[in-house]
């Protein structure tokens, strides 16, 4: 008996120092899992883009399947996906209801890039254009297309889009955002360019590109791992406010794009152009340049999105007389704007 009443002093001290054995602390509520929905794009029929013997449908099943398996290590957490073969199809409506039917916090929509004249690269985040689904979306966004660029694909950005009827453009975002769900599409890479197939081929790249999907989901829940200690608990990212309104996506073209030239290399064929790009809705994020007045032009280069005015040298073609230079700056809706054509005189290479 006495015993026991030490005991109970005992813990009392413990308790006021603060120490308290682990057996005293009251069960804390279980926390509610966090519930995720892996959309793998396509399926069935609809075998989405298909370029350098790459099917769409395929790629997003293996990166769902590495994505579901990386997420499922962390705790607390329930992930299902809307098809679980490659013969199935699945409706972009019974998606967003699956998600719906399981109480999905998140819907991810895992997608592969193809453009029609095959010049652009990178990677891109679609999220819905209304309230809490786009502050949720964009939050989400800035996060995966980070995770994606630590891959060294690059990063067009985190946009939306509205269709003619006012509501969002995409199918999967749209009828997710009519039931309150937020949901985006992660567009990883391009199956078409070669800036980006050398990556999607590569030994294991859709393993890693479901590992990076799920971290950016553990970062955004700030999930954490008994299984593998990895812990996102303490991860930080500023938040995207709640818009009043809709937020459309940029129709016009960049407000600036000029050039100077400002050196000539006969010896070598350079010559040295600077360039000034602006966009006041979206960043600038490629440019291309002509040096035979706009007949043709560069692949898309990167522009370095920290400055507005940056110079490089545009190779003339040996031989090629009477050169004039003319450059393009486009925004991430890949509308462009051209510069005026400066004639580059008595140019002898
Ligand atoms: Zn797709």
């Amino acid at each position: 008996m006495k015993k026991r009443i030490t005991a109970i002093i005992l813990a009392g001290l413990l308790s006021f120092s603060g120490i308290l054995p682990a057996s005293t602390v009251p069960a804390k509520a279980a926390e509610k899992p966090v519930v995720i929905v892996i959309d793998p794009g396509h399926g069935g029929n609809n075998l989405g883009a298909q370029h350098n013997g790459f099917t769409e449908k395929l790629l997003t099943l293996q990166v769902a399947n590495a994505m579901k398996a990386e997420l499922e290590k962390y705790d607390n957490v329930t992930v299902y996906l809307t098809r679980t073969s490659n013969e199935q199809g699945v409706s972009l409506e019974d998606r967003a209801a699956f998600a719906q039917s399981v109480n999905a916090d998140f819907l991810y929509s895992l997608h592969f890039n193809a453009s029609a004249e095959h010049n652009f690269y990178g990677c891109e985040v679609w999220a819905s254009a209304f309230g809490s689904c786009y502050q949720k979306g964009m939050d989400f966004g800035n996060i995966m297309i980070a995770e994606l660029g630590s891959l060294d694909i690059y990063q067009k950005g985190v946009k939306t889009k509205i269709g003619k009827k006012g509501e969002d453009y995409y199918g999967v975002i749209r009828a997710c955002t009519a039931r309150n769900i937020p949901g985006v599409i992660i567009e990883h890479a391009y199956l078409d360019h070669a800036y980006d197939v050398p990556k999607v081929k590569a030994a294991n790249f859709l393993n890693t590109l479901g590992v990076k999907d799920a971290t950016a989901v553990a970062k955004y829940f700030k999930l954490k791992s008994s299984k593998t200690g990895a812990d996102f608990s303490g991860f930080k990212y500023t938040p995207t406010a709640q818009p009043a309104g809709p937020i459309r996506q940029d129709e016009s073209a960049p407000d600036v794009c000029d050039i100077k030239v400002l050196a000539r290399n006969d010896k070598d064929g350079n010559v040295l152009v600077q360039m000034t790009a602006k966009d006041n809705q979206s960043p600038v994020i490629y440019f291309a340049y002509s040096y035979d007045g706009g007949k043709t032009y560069s692949p898309l280069q990167m522009w370095d999105r920290s400055k507005e005015t940056q110079s490089y040298n545009v190779k003339v073609p040996s031989g090629f007389a009477n050169p004039t230079i003319v450059c393009r700056a486009y925004n991430n809706f890949e509308l462009f704007k051209e510069s005026n054509p400066v004639p580059v005189k008595e140019f002898k290479y």
